[in-house]
Formats: C-alpha cells, sequence, structure tokens
C-alpha cells in the first residue's frame, strides 16, 4: 500500500473516531433549574443548542444565571414560556425580552392587569406567541415540548387562582422526560388524572415551589419519578417546601433536589449511559436506573 494511501486511510479513522467520541460527549439534553431565589426560571438547551426558557423568576438573577449557563455571547432563546403572570416567574423575563433576541413565546394569557404584566407584554411587541393548549407540541431537533395542559385555551379567562392558569409541560426525549408545570395546584392535577393524561416523566419540576396546594399523592403516583425538583428561595416567606410534600417523595422514593439547599440544579443527560450530573454548586453525579 502507499504510505499515502496509508495515511489517508488512517486519518479518516481517526475522524470516525473522533466523531463518534464527540457526538457520545455531546450531552442529550441539559435542564438547569436557576437559582433565582422565591420563583421559577428553567433553561433547556436540546443537543443541538436550541435554549427554551421556562419563566424568569423574580428580579434580574435570571441575567446571572443565564451568563453562567449559555455559551459565551449567546443571544437567542428560541422559545419563552410564562407559565403564569405572576411575579416570581414572570419579573425576570422583563430584561430577558430586552437582553436577548427571543424568536417564540409559549403562555396562557389569563386576564390579569398590573404593571409587570404590561411590561411583560409590551416587551413581547413583534415576537409570535403562540397560545397554549393541549396537544400543541414543539420540535427543537429531538426534543419534543408536549403541552397537556390547558385542555383548551383560556385565553382572556378571569381565573379564582392565576397559579392555575400554568400549562403543564412534558420535556420529551428518546431517553429522559421531564414533566414542568409552573405553579398549577392540586385541581390541575385532578383534572389531569380524570383526564386519564399520560403524565409520566422521569423528571418532575414540583408544582408550586413544593407547596402542599400541588404534588397529591395520586399525582405524583401517576409522573412515578424519581427525582423531583423544587424552585424555591433560601428561607421564603411561605415556608416552600411544605413538609407535606417531601414527605409525599419520601414516600414515594423520590429523590429530592432543591434550588434553596442546591442552588443552581444542572442536569447533563448523557447520550450514551443515560447518567447525569448535578453541576453547581457541588459536584454530585449519580446514575439514574437503566432505560
Ligand atoms: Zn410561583
Amino acid at each position: 500500500m502507499k504510505t499515502s494511501l496509508f495515511l489517508w486511510i488512517c486519518l479518516g479513522a481517526l475522524d470516525l473516531c473522533l466523531a463518534i467520541q464527540l457526538s457520545m460527549l455531546r450531552p442529550h439534553l441539559q435542564l438547569h433549574v436557576l437559582d433565582v431565589g422565591q420563583g421559577d426560571a428553567i433553561l433547556l438547551t436540546t443537543p443541538d443548542q436550541h435554549h427554551v426558557l421556562v419563566d424568569g423568576g423574580p428580579g434580574q438573577k435570571v441575567l446571572e444565571e443565564l451568563g453562567e449557563v449559555l455559551p459565551l455571547g449567546f443571544e437567542e432563546i428560541d422559545l419563552l414560556v410564562l407559565t403564569h403572570p405572576h411575579a416570581d416567574h414572570m419579573e425576570g423575563l422583563i430584561p430577558v425580552l430586552q437582553r436577548f433576541k427571543v424568536k417564540a413565546i409559549l403562555m396562557t394569557f389569563p386576564e390579569e392587569d398590573g404593571k409587570t404584566y404590561e411590561a411583560f407584554l409590551s416587551g413581547t411587541v413583534g415576537i409570535p406567541i403562540y397560545n397554549a393548549e393541549a396537544e400543541m407540541d414543539f420540535k427543537l431537533g429531538n426534543v419534543v415540548l408536549n403541552v397537556l395542559y390547558p385542555f383548551e385555551s383560556i385565553s382572556g379567562e378571569s381565573l379564582e387562582n392565576l397559579n392555575n392558569a400554568s400549562p403543564v409541560i412534558r420535556v420529551e426525549t428518546e431517553r429522559v422526560s421531564v414533566l414542568l408545570t409552573g405553579d398549577a395546584e392540586q385541581e390541575v392535577e385532578a383534572e389531569l388524572l380524570a383526564a386519564e393524561i399520560d403524565m409520566h416523566a422521569d423528571i418532575l419540576k414540583a408544582g408550586h415551589h413544593g407547596s402542599r396546594t400541588s404534588s397529591t399523592l395520586e399525582f405524583l403516583e401517576a409522573v412515578g419519578a424519581e427525582l423531583m425538583i423544587i424552585s424555591c428561595g433560601v428561607d421564603n416567606d411561605y415556608g416552600h417546601p411544605h413538609k407535606e410534600t417531601l414527605q409525599k417523595a419520601e414516600d414515594l422514593g423520590m429523590e429530592v433536589l432543591r434550588t434553596d439547599k442546591d442552588g443552581r440544579i444542572s442536569l447533563i443527560f448523557d447520550q450514551a449511559s443515560w447518567t447525569r450530573s448535578i453541576l453547581a454548586p457541588r459536584l454530585r453525579s449519580f446514575s439514574s436506573k437503566p432505560s
């Protein structure tokens, strides 16, 4: 064999080997439950670098957090989700809309007055807005965001409890599923159970910051998650997460991670082995049950 051909074959094999290794190293999905205090702000990054931000927490802390988890100089958010117009989910989205190029918004549009909501809406001008309802799905590469609730649009409706305007969204990939419930409370959980919606997910972001008004035992059983993530502030005024929720999680053998104790929770799902690591604030990793 001529030397040049031999070298070409060797380099080709090396390239292939590197490509396989890089594809194995590339995270399958990243889920960052940001450390924004008493509120919710969750960033999903898909393997092909699509970014979805679900809520922005209170104040502007979300900007700092995004600066740490997004690639340097990155300024685009593919989909921004406002679960419901309470300040602990919405306030941080106002500077996000100013700072980032947001390509689309998903929300439920319940009737609500107030200056913060007005400021948020005025920042959305010119951005396509999807009115969330069940069976709507968003495909970002091989990651699908599937809206499970509300069953029909609640746009313009005056709700007694704005928390229940939160869409319930299941993030699905080949290997992992994550259920995001905003601040949806037990009334929404009961509706989902009554309609026999498949809510199974590997990971649950607990509704309403781990409050006892969400996370009924029946709902947690139907979800069957092995990991519950609770987003809440240190020593918050509401006593979140409530001990009843923590007890149910323990009874069901669910591991619990909390932003008030763990800080930002970053889960990196590996393509090959279905493992995940919690990168901050302290390095921890553990294996999941085989999928
Ligand atoms: Zn909230």
